[in-house]
């Protein structure tokens, strides 16, 4: 049923869709088969759509997905910096729980910081538990670097920031697809050696997967030679960038008295 009028702004509706808000012009009456089919399966499945083809396009192809966003293709994606808040929720959620786990198997053990000093609590503080706060400042560095080295397209600082939310986006999910396999260690048992190779094998791909993220987006401007010799820059620049950032945190929480510092950020 189409009707003269938009019924929730009454502008005159022509088209399927309403052209001062949007709204679709066949609004139904709400029945209960529409209720079902419309309101509730195709909302959710829209919804669904939207996530799952973002989170693919991520996977896969994270640096062309970026540059199709920022070139105007935007419907069938989903807005990537709540998708990234929406991935570090589930990755929170499986860690908590995989600890809590660990925990009842009597396998965990608490933290020893009494002994440490200020300067390396502050450390151990940054590294554990704010370590899925610092992830978020890889959009703001990787968008830096990716301005100052990857100029050719001529995108501005904030097209970079889209480049650098698919690319955490995508660093997020195989982080949490890592988590995932280390619940297998309750089927299986891991001995901790296995559990080392498996954490090393999932940075690795994370590495490359950063690579393979700028060069989806950038290859085609550069060089083989040019892409990696500013690949690696941009990895020397993120890693300055970082200990900067930790010098002054440090420093400003423990009044630029560092004092020997011992950190264990792996545990
Ligand atoms: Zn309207």
């Amino acid at each position: 049923m189409k009707h003269k009028n938009c019924l929730n702004c009454g502008k005159t509706v022509t088209d399927t869709y309403c052209s001062g808000c949007g709204q679709k012009s066949d609004t139904h009456r709400i029945t209960f088969k529409n209720f079902i089919f419309h309101d509730v399966l195709h909302g959710t499945f829209h919804i669904e759509k939207g996530i799952l083809f973002t989170a693919k396009q991520a996977l896969i192809r994270p640096g062309k997905a970026a540059l199709d966003y920022i070139s105007g293709k935007r419907k069938p994606y989903y807005n990537v910096f709540l998708l990234i808040l929406l991935t570090i929720g589930l990755m929170l959620f499986l860690r908590h729980y995989y600890n809590e786990i660990i925990i009842e198997q009597g396998r965990g053990y608490i933290n020893d910081t009494t002994q440490l000093n200020e300067a390396s609590k502050k450390m151990d503080t940054i590294f554990s538990q704010k370590s899925k706060f610092v992830i978020f400042l890889f959009v703001p560095f990787a968008a830096l670097n990716g301005f100052i080295l990857f100029r050719r397209k001529k995108l501005n600082l904030s097209e970079h920031f889209i480049v650098a939310g698919m690319i955490l986006l995508g660093i997020l999910l195989f982080s949490t697809l890592g988590n995932v396999i280390f619940y297998l260690d309750f089927l299986v048992g891991f001995s901790s050696s296995i559990a080392d190779v498996i954490s090393l094998i999932i940075t690795a791909l994370i590495f490359l997967y950063i690579v393979y993220g700028y060069f989806n987006a950038f290859s085609e401007d550069y060089t083989k030679i040019g892409f990696a010799y500013r690949m690696l820059l941009f990895f020397a620049f993120i890693f300055i960038e970082m200990m900067l950032l930790l010098f002054i945190a440090v420093g400003f929480s423990t009044n630029w008295e560092f004092g020997e510092i011992t950190i264990s950020p792996f545990n």
